[in-house]
């Protein structure tokens, strides 16, 4: 049996409840989403990536169809080197539309097999991003409808 691979990739810093919404949906069309965090050397997240592993990992308990992992480099070599063929991506607003559009056609150059896929936002997450939730948070505002709790911890514990 081919199994369908598809993975995930963002920043993760942290996972809010959008993030997780594109997972869940998006194992009802693969059979296994590996979600893969960047190690971006050149942008300084709030959360180290094992912090970020580790609230994706309690987030998502245990789901033999789900793996975590991490990826420098080239987006699409990762891929391919996963046995996947598939890059799934979430929209959001129109916002995210060109820049996504934009990566998603320059990985396409790069590897024609490999295929992004884009998931629209669920309503109540469509202007959810880990930006907004680490500005609220910061703010010492309420974020336990937009984080799981593991999340919603971490950030109180880094900006008590
Ligand atoms: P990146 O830095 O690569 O954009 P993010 O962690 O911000 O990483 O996002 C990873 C992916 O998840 C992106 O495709 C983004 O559009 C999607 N995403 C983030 N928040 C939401 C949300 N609220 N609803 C749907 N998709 C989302």
């Amino acid at each position: 049996m081919n199994e369908k691979i598809a993975v995930y990739p963002g920043s993760f810093d942290p996972i809010t409840y959008g993030h997780l919404d594109i997972i869940e949906r998006g194992l009802d069309v693969f059979d296994k989403i590996i979600i893969a965090v960047a190690r971006n050397s050149g942008k300084k997240g709030l959360f180290s990536t094992e912090e970020r592993i580790r609230h994706i990992r309690e987030a998502l308990g245990d789901n033999p169809r789900v793996k975590v992992d991490t990826f420098e480099g080239l987006l699409v070599d990762y891929v391919v080197s996963k046995g996947a063929k598939v890059i799934l991506r979430g929209l959001r607003a129109v916002s995210d539309f060109e820049y996504e559009f934009q990566i998603a056609q320059m990985n396409h150059n790069l590897k024609s097999e490999v295929e992004t896929v884009f998931m629209m936002t669920s309503v109540p997450y469509g202007y959810l991003s880990s930006s907004i939730v680490k500005e609220v948070a910061s703010l010492k505002g309420p974020v336990e409808s937009l984080v799981p709790p593991v999340v919603r911890k971490a950030l109180a514990e880094k900006f008590s």
